[in-house]
């Protein structure tokens, strides 16, 4: 089948594709089947340590690359992306679950996150500062990092990766990644790609298997400078505790609890549509999606009715199939997870309207979901679905929906409905999120700092911010 071009059972360390020293092996299980598609290598801390000297050791000749070279080497990586999107995606479907139009999405957005990168890094601009007597220069410089470990999530397990290994490489940092145990082959993939298109070897180091051994080997290392992992806020906060020991920079993207607001003079349908992107995009498994939708008295009950014609004409199934919109979840953790945020709702008063269980196609497939009279005292207020439940709350006014959208120690993104700019600047104010989108359900693009504030994390990716994270700024001063 032709999703096996990129696909590796094996780990990149230097340039060789090797097995886990043990020789054991993990198997990887397509969601949608509960089919074994293949395995990867368990690999723990020897193989991580070989591979942070493989990186130490590829990081100068990267760094001194022409950076024009380099440039070129990243343009090239874009375009075998987008040569072997087709391939790329049904991989990705295979070991995710999510639908093939959104793989297919995934995979271009991971390419276009390369080239931005690419045309990035050549405005990387340093400056000269005016001293404050004379015959002194200030110079201000920016420059790769070193070596980066990259710890990443199965929900998307190739953009994830690609928000990370474009701007380091562009910057001329080196890498240590570690994918998501469901998903390793589309990790795996970019060690196939960056090594086909001519990144020096080492340059690029991809590692499967006990995240616990493969972390800690990348968390103890002093070569390793800089940490970036997308993940849960509980392992996050684990990682920032151990970066203390060798001082390394951090960049965090953890979870959410997006709120997603519909003000009486919203555009509905415009809302509508909205919700079905941002709640039901990778069946609910996204850190952006929209966790509580809060939606004001006067278009409550047309809002729901509309939200629930929508929910219902959507295609569950196995992504592969043609015209499936939401394939299944990723394992029974989470499937179980929503079950008891959707008991707890239930049984303090919120209103099954649509779904409520477990899809008859079985395994890990969850009907579309919607409640209805959701309140704050109940889990779904506080805590990240990552499931298709949408639960529906209602509101009078302004201030009480914007003190219930921050009412959480999350803040990663969260949307609005309303066609008055001056609630539109009042919202820019107040809530307290890294990402607002107005009048739009999906605002991730390559060009826009993509990051949260309080328990969602640390930094940006995309935009001029992304690239920054992988820059260190040096001061000289040269006296004449
Ligand atoms: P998710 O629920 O999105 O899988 P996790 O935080 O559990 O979020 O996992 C994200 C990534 O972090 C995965 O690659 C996982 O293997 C890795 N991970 C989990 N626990 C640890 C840990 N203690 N140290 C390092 N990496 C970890």
């Amino acid at each position: 089948m032709s999703y096996t071009k990129y696909m590796r059972e094996a780990n990149l360390v230097g340039g060789d594709w090797i097995a886990a020293d043990s020789g054991k092996t993990i198997d990887v299980t397509n969601p949608a089947t509960g089919d074994v598609i293949g395995t990867v290598p368990n690999s723990g801390r020897a193989e991580t340590e070989r591979a942070i000297a493989a990186a130490e050791a590829a990081f100068e000749g990267l760094a001194s690359m022409p950076l024009l070279e380099r440039v070129g080497l990243l343009h090239k990586l874009h375009d075998a992306l987008m040569d072997n999107q087709a391939t790329l995606a049904e991989l990705l479907t295979v070991e995710q679950g999510k639908p093939l139009f959104e793989a297919k999405g995934e995979i271009a957005i991971g390419a276009a996150y390369v080239r931005w990168f690419a045309e990035e890094v050549r405005r990387a601009k340093g400056e000269i500062v005016p001293a404050p007597g004379k015959n002194r220069q200030i110079m201000v410089t920016k420059h790769p990092i070193g070596v980066v470990g990259m710890i990443t999530p199965w929900n998307f397990p190739s953009s994830m990766l690609a928000r990370k290994v474009g701007p380091a490489l562009a910057a001329g940092c080196t890498v240590v990644a570690k994918p998501a145990t469901a998903t390793p082959y589309s990790g795996l993939a970019w060690g196939a790609l960056c090594e086909e298109v001519g990144f020096p070897s080492g340059s690029v180091n991809i590692l499967t298997g006990s995240a616990r051994e493969i972390g800690g080997a990348i968390m103890d290392s002093p070569v390793v400078r800089k940490l970036t992992f997308t993940g849960s806020t509980e392992v996050g906060k684990e990682l920032i505790r151990q970066s203390a020991d060798t001082v390394k920079k951090v960049s965090m993207e953890l979870g959410g609890n997006a709120p997603f607001l519909v003000f009486d003079d919203a555009d509905v349908d415009a809302a509508v549509q909205g919700a079905i992107v941002s709640k039901y995009r990778n069946a609910g498994q996204t850190c952006v999606c929209a966790n509580r939708m809060y939606v004001q008295a006067g278009v409550y009950d047309q809002f729901v009715g509309k939200l629930k014609a929508a929910t219902a004409a959507m295609k569950v199934g196995d992504g592969l199939e043609d015209g499936v919109e939401q394939g299944p979840m990723i394992d029974m953790e989470s499937l179980e997870k929503v079950e008891e945020l959707l008991g707890d709702a239930t049984s303090k008063g919120a209103q099954v309207v649509l779904g409520g269980g477990r899809h008859p196609k079985g395994l890990t497939f969850f009907e579309p979901t919607i409640v209805t009279g959701a309140t704050q005292d109940m889990r779904v207020s506080k805590e990240e679905i990552f499931g298709p439940l949408a639960p529906v709350f209602k509101f009078e006014d302004e201030d009480e929906a914007i003190a219930w959208a921050n009412d959480t120690d999350f803040g990663l993104c969260s949307y609005a409905y309303t066609r008055d700019i001056g609630r539109i600047m009042k919202l820019n104010e107040k809530l307290q999120y890294g990402m607002i989108g107005i009048n739009s359900g999906l605002i991730t693009t390559v060009e826009a700092p993509f990051g949260g504030v309080k328990e969602s994390g640390l930094g940006k990716e995309g935009g001029s911010q992304g690239l920054e994270d992988y820059l260190d700024t040096k001061y000289t001063a040269v006296d004449f």
